[in-house]
């Protein structure tokens, strides 16, 4: 058994974050595998090393003095170094670091400090080895990831010292320089590093216990999901949930490895298990995985006696297409089709789109809504368990709530409604109430 993990910035934001990962390594042997965030915020109103480094980066630029920024930074890491009694001189190594800094310094270069020293730190805590992501994680000159090269690096380093520390975050270019990612990138890090091993598990290490059923923000204390399929997550993603980024799980979703979502603060908390496929009989009766939806829509709704086929469809796309709008669900009648765009996508160009479609399609009458939340009930058992979408409808119309449009996933992975922005947080809360527990 080999796993991989990935601590976030909270969960290495100061000494008592480390200790909790500490006991967590320590409580599982074949976690060999450790990708770590720069250390983040310890308190609502504290700052991520990241965004202090950025920031210097910025003074630098302007040739303005960084040196508050930067003393602020490196008592972070020697905070931690003697809180913990290490023998890393993070403070000189850092200083040495700092003495380098010039106008051209590259901003990829400095911001990945943050990885690199944090890493140092958990690696002589842990015990483990340190392997520099410069050295095993690699991108080629078009920023691609170079995965063959990357695998190889990564794998060959594990093989070699069996326990490593790898920083998040950045890697380098074929010249040497260090580029770093997105932001958030120490998640594609971990999902490389479990890649390139073949990992069992790939945990992902952060402060909640898992992805939430629906937004914490609109349901009181929403349970969280015990396991979701690649699929789901991707249309719980796609309809706004602030859940891992796609191309972060990719190297894990494409070998087929399980991705488990834990919280560093709440170890005894299973989390989130994300897995390609789910048995059925091993889940229980839940219809509904998970919920999620956005604001601001509007629907285009076009009539037209015999349509003659798909022709006025095809037309209406092609004029979309020309503002560079896209569709994001349609729904079919016998003589009619809706369009769901997003608003803010044709907020400037309404009036011609309209003028537009009415050329092109010659419909018996077109009307426009806008102010629309879509809302996505998201759940692979829904297809296996007939009547679910029936009970759905009928608990929002019990609520009082009037759907403007329905939408289903060509995979039935989601019911997807539309209904009035102002009934969005109520729409939610009864799916939740009904459908997840
Ligand atoms: N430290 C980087 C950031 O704040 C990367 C990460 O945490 O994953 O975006």
């Amino acid at each position: 058994m080999l796993k991989a993990t990935k601590f976030g910035g909270s969960s290495v934001s100061g000494p008592e974050q480390f200790a909790k990962v500490k006991a967590i390594i320590q409580a599982d042997e074949s976690r060999r595998i450790v990708v770590v965030s720069a250390a983040g915020k310890r308190f609502s109103g504290d700052h991520k090393l990241t965004d202090l480094l950025y920031l210097c980066h910025a003074h630098l630029t302007y040739g303005v003095s960084g040196y508050e920024i930067l003393r602020s930074i490196r008592d972070r890491f020697t905070q931690i170094r003697d809180s913990l009694g290490l023998s890393y001189d993070v403070g000189a190594e850092f200083d040495a670091y700092c003495s380098t800094l010039r106008k051209e310094t590259p901003v990829d270069e400095l911001v990945s400090r943050g990885e690199y020293f944090t890493s140092r730190l958990m690696a002589e805590y842990l015990g483990f080895t340190f392997v520099d992501a410069a050295d095993c994680v690699f991108f080629n000159y078009d920023g691609q990831i170079d995965f063959e090269k990357t695998y190889a690096a990564i794998k060959e380093a594990v093989d070699r010292y069996q326990q490593v520390v790898i920083p998040g975050f950045y890697g380098s270019v074929p010249t040497g320089k260090i580029k770093v990612m997105t932001r958030g990138g120490s998640d594609i890090t971990g999902a490389l590093a479990a890649a390139a091993v073949d990992a069992d598990v790939y945990e992902n290490w952060t402060d909640v216990s898992g992805i939430l059923m629906a937004d914490p923000k609109i349901v009181e204390n929403p349970r969280s999901i015990p396991k979701i399929t690649y699929g789901e997550l991707r249309e719980l993603a796609f309809m706004g949930a602030s859940v891992l980024h796609e191309e972060s799980i990719r190297p894990v979703k494409d070998k087929g490895i399980p991705l488990n979502i834990r919280n560093t603060n709440r170890p005894q908390d299973p989390g989130t298990m994300i897995v390609e496929r789910v048995s059925e009989k091993a889940t229980r009766e839940r219809p509904i995985t998970g919920i999620a939806g956005r604001k601001n829509f509007t629907i285009l709704t076009l009539y037209k006696r015999s349509m003659a086929g798909m022709s006025t469809l095809r037309n209406a796309l092609e004029i979309l297409d020309r503002y560079h709008v896209a569709a994001e669900h349609i729904t079919m009648g016998l003589d009619s089709f809706a369009l769901v765009v997003s608003s803010a996508a044709v907020e400037n160009s309404i009036y011609d789109l309209i003028a537009d479609l009415r050329k092109a399609c010659r419909p018996d009458d077109l009307q426009v809504k806008d102010g629309i939340a879509l809302v996505a009930a998201v759940g692979r058992k829904m297809t296996s368990q007939p009547g679910t979408s029936g009970r759905l409808f009928q608990a929002l119309g019990q609520e009082g709530l009037n759907i403007r449009t329905i939408a289903q996933g060509a995979d039935e992975l989601a019911i997807i409604v539309g209904v009035e922005n102002s009934d969005f947080e109520k729409t939610i809360r009864v799916l939740y109430e009904g459908f997840t527990g």
